[in-house]
């Protein structure tokens, strides 16, 4: 029997009967989920695997998710790299710039809690600190697969959430 994720089995089963009911809200959370736009910000070596995320090669793309080189046209930052303590308040004001509602992925170990650099005097030890994170990604760096399944679950966080249900990063 099929299963659709993220349905309750009651609604697994209308599903299967081929009838859609659905809130606007759902559907907006839907919508938003498949059509991320982050804004092309790197900080450091994991910024290159984020890059090769986007190419040809991963195509972020198929799954809706289209850099953007504005934060006004931003919805998503993904953290890649070193935070210093110099870089966090433009990575801040970044922030404030992007469209609501948005979303933050920290990728890498570095962005995560300071990584190879927790014990620097000029280091931000995790970018939580500064901007509120929906999802992390660990590794040093992360691979592209391992980026894109941060962003699949903070699509499924995005869908979730615009059904009511509370997920936590
Ligand atoms: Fe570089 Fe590793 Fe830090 Fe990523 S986590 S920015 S690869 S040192």
């Amino acid at each position: 029997v099929i299963q659709y994720e993220g349905f309750t089995p009651e609604e697994n089963e209308i599903l299967r009967r081929g009838v859609i009911v659905n809130s606007l809200e759902t559907i907006k959370g839907w919508a938003r989920s498949n059509s991320l736009w982050p804004l092309t910000f790197g900080l450091a070596c994991c910024a290159i695997e984020m890059m090769g995320t986007g190419a040809a090669n991963y195509d972020l793309d198929r799954f809706g998710i289209i850099f953007r080189a504005s934060p006004r046209q931003s919805d998503v930052m993904i953290v890649a790299g070193t935070v210093t303590k110099k870089m966090a308040p433009l990575l801040r004001r970044l922030y404030d710039q992007m469209a609501e509602p948005k979303w933050v992925v920290s990728m890498g170990v570095c962005a995560t809690a300071g990584g190879p650099y927790v014990n620097s005097y000029s280091v931000v030890k995790g970018v939580d600190q500064i901007v509120p994170v929906d999802v992390y990604v660990p590794g040093c760096p992360p691979s592209p697969p391992a980026l894109i399944y941060g962003l699949n679950l903070l699509q499924e966080k995005i869908r979730l959430e615009a059904r009511g249900k509370k997920v936590q990063a």
